[in-house]
Parts: structure tokens; C-alpha cells; sequence
């Protein structure tokens, strides 16, 4: 092969601009480095392109999880139903309430949650005895949300939308009508993150939103440590312009003007890096549909975001180690959560969730971000190609 590639090619890689350095430049020069006009802008802009009524800035995604977790008043003991293939997060929201995480199976096929195995789960137990579901739109597939709310609907449950992989992406509902991750049409509360290697970028960074206005007013009280100044909901006359009262016991889970700044900037350019994504995705299906021993996830589905591209093989870790000597730096997604020391430890073992710990031992997240060039995918391709068409001839 003729091309080698100048840089080192990692799964995912943020893409920033001279306009975002001027952005967080200008940011710098303003009168706010915390709590200034840019995060209610960044707020408000977000909210449109997803297409919700309410957004609230956090300092990542993580925080956005357990604000909403917060907010829907999780408590020990209560039990929330999330996917074994997630990034640990998903569920340990639930653990920092002191609630208790179970885990239905993936469909193989999409490695979205299993819709009907939630369903039997639910169906074994007496209503109530789940409180809440925790849907993830892994590697930026969206989980079809209406069919999400009738479960929730049906066996009195909240919705948290885990939608970090997924900005920009929608599902087709019943009616045919495109329906946008996070939009809250479905969803209680959604929440997404702006670290590095998710589609937009504000160094650390998250964003919950939702089409409530009681939970909207609750998290942004939530998000500075249960404090409030509305003169609406104070519960005392103020004695005096300082006034405020802090009526739960919150955080300090607030996104910095300076990062919101370079999250504006970014949200600019998501259409184009989400098309792109796109792109790069469509050509990777077409090479690898060529190529028997590589199975795609969920090729070609309408709405997809495309955060992840992940192929299947026979021989994964040895072809982790052969694009590492390649200069490519693939990544697994996810070691599943109940394979994890730590929820090991609360019960869960090897054999619970098969599917997804099937998916585990062959997944493979190989490069996919915006300025991954054609000629460097090309690589990518070939390099794949080399490896599972030697494995065959062994
Ligand atoms: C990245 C991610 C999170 C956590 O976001 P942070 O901003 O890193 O805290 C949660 N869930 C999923 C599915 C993610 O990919």
C-alpha cells in the first residue's frame, strides 16, 4: 500500500477550528469566566437543534445523570432498568442515589436494549416494582423512544434518555415523523456529553434536556447546590437584595461560560461533522460489505449519528493489536457494565447478559470523526481487509 497516514488514527477525535479558538478567546476577554450570558445561550441554541423546550448545561455527562436522577427522585432501593452495553455511567446514576441497576439483554443486531426483554422483565415482577428505564442510544442508533414511552406508560416508569452518542440522530415513529434524540417527546429527561470524543466538544461538558418545566426549574436549582434566588419560589420574605435560600441539598455541576463558548462554536458546525460522520459510515458499509469475515453493526439505518463505527470479528484482540502496529488505535465499547468488579459485586456475573457479552468478544470501534480523510479510511479499510484475509488463509 502506497498511502501511510502523517498521524496517529484514534476511534474518535474532537475537531477544533481557528473559529473556536477565537470563541473562547473572545470569551476570555468578557466580563464572565463562570456564570456569564454564554451558557443560557448555549442552553437556548442547543435546545433548538434538538429540538426540545428546556436545556440545562452541566459540567459532563456524568453530572447530567445524576442530576436527573435527582431529579426524578431516585432513592435507595429503587430499581431502574438500563443496557448491559454502556459506559458505566448509564448506570451508576442510579448507584449514587442509592438505587438498585438491573440490566435487559441486547438485540444483537443494533445493540440497542431489547425492548421485549424489558418487557418480560417487567412482566415477572408486580407493578412498582420498577421505577425507572434508562435507554442508551449506543454507537448513536436511537432507540425507538414511542415504543420506550408505552412500555414506561404502561408499567408506571420514568425515562433518562442516554443520548451521548447521539446528538442529531432520530428514530421514525408509528406516525412516520422523524423524532429527534433527546427531544422529549418520549423521554422524561435526556442527557448528552460534550467530552472530546463525542460529536461536540467543550473540553469537559453535558447537557440535560427536556420538555418539563417543573423538571427543568428543579435541576437548574440542582446544578448549583440546591440553591435559589426566583423570587417565586422563595419561601421566605427577603430581608434584603442578597437574599437566596438553598432549599435541597444540591451541587455545583455548572458548565463555565469559557467552555460553553467553544460548545456554541462547535454546535455551529454539527450538521456538517454529523453529515460527515455519515459519509465516512456509508463508505466504510460499501468496503466492508465486500469482505466476508467482518460484520458490521447496524449497517445503513436511517437517523443513525454515527458517534461509534464498530465491526465484528473472529480474532479481535489480535486485530487491536495489528492496527495498533498500524497506527490505528481502535477502542472496545463497552466492556458490558455487569462484567464490571464493581456491579460483579453487587451480584451480577459472566453469563447473565449473553448477548451482550457475545458483542463484547468481537466488538470493534474502529476510526470515525469529521476529519477522518477518505484517503485515511482507505488505509483503515485496507488494513482490516489485510488482517482478516491473512487470518482466513492460516
Ligand atoms: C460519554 C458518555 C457518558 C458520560 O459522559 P461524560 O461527559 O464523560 O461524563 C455517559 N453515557 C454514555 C453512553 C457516554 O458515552
Amino acid at each position: 500500500m502506497s498511502f501511510h497516514p502523517t498521524r496517529p488514527l484514534p476511534y474518535g477525535r474532537q475537531n477544533i477550528t481557528e473559529a473556536d479558538v477565537a470563541a473562547v478567546t473572545a470569551s476570555l476577554h468578557a466580563d464572565y469566566l463562570t456564570q456569564g450570558p454564554t451558557v443560557a445561550e448555549f442552553e437556548k441554541q442547543f435546545a433548538q437543534y434538538i429540538g426540545a423546550k428546556y436545556a440545562v448545561a452541566v459540567s459532563n455527562g456524568t453530572a447530567a445523570l445524576h442530576l436527573c436522577a435527582l431529579a426524578l427522585n431516585v432513592r435507595p432501593g429503587q430499581r431502574v432498568i438500563t443496557s448491559p452495553l454502556t459506559f458505566a455511567a448509564s448506570a451508576n446514576c442510579v448507584r449514587y442515589c442509592g438505587g438498585e441497576v438491573h440490566f435487559a439483554d441486547i438485540d444483537p443486531t443494533t445493540g440497542l436494549i431489547d425492548l421485549a426483554k424489558v418487557r418480560a422483565l417487567l412482566e415477572v415482577h408486580p407493578k412498582g416494582h420498577f421505577t425507572g428505564l434508562i435507554p442508551v442510544d449506543f454507537a448513536g442508533l436511537a432507540v425507538n423512544l414511542e415504543e420506550v414511552r408505552q412500555l414506561a406508560t404502561e408499567f408506571g416508569l420514568w425515562i433518562i434518555q442516554d443520548s451521548c452518542h447521539s446528538p442529531g440522530g432520530f428514530f421514525i415513529d408509528s406516525e412516520g415523523q422523524e423524532q429527534r434524540c433527546g427531544n422529549g417527546n418520549f423521554a422524561d429527561l435526556a442527557i448528552f456529553s460534550f467530552h472530546p470524543v463525542k460529536h461536540i466538544a467543550t473540553g469537559e461538558g453535558g447537557m440535560i434536556t427536556t420538555n418539563s418545566e417543573a423538571l427543568y426549574h428543579r435541576l437548574l436549582r440542582l446544578r448549583t447546590h440546591g440553591i435559589t434566588r426566583d423570587p417565586a419560589d422563595l419561601s421566605r420574605e427577603p430581608d434584603g437584595g442578597w437574599y437566596m435560600e438553598m432549599q435541597e441539598l444540591g451541587y455545583n455541576y455548572r458548565l463555565p461560560d469559557l467552555n460553553c463558548a467553544l460548545g456554541l462554536s462547535q454546535l455551529a458546525r454539527a450538521d456538517a461533522g454529523l453529515a460527515r460522520r455519515r459519509q465516512l459510515a456509508a463508505q466504510y458499509d460499501a468496503a466492508f460489505a465486500q469482505i466476508p469475515g467482518v460484520t458490521v453493526l447496524a449497517p445503513g439505518r436511517p437517523g443513525h449519528a454515527y458517534h461509534l463505527y464498530v465491526i465484528q470479528v473472529a480474532d479481535r484482540r489480535e486485530l487491536y493489536d495489528f492496527l495498533k502496529t498500524k497506527q490505528i488505535f481502535a477502542q472496545v465499547h463497552y466492556i458490558p457494565v455487569h462484567r464490571m468488579p464493581y456491579y460483579e459485586g453487587l451480584g451480577w456475573k459472566a453469563g447473565d447478559f449473553p448477548l451482550a457479552e457475545e458483542y463484547y468478544a468481537h466488538c470493534l470501534s474502529i476510526p470515525l470523526f469529521p476529519t477522518l480523510t477518505d484517503e485515511e479510511q482507505a488505509y483503515v479499510v485496507a488494513c482490516v481487509t489485510e488482517f482478516v484475509t491473512s487470518n482466513e488463509q492460516q
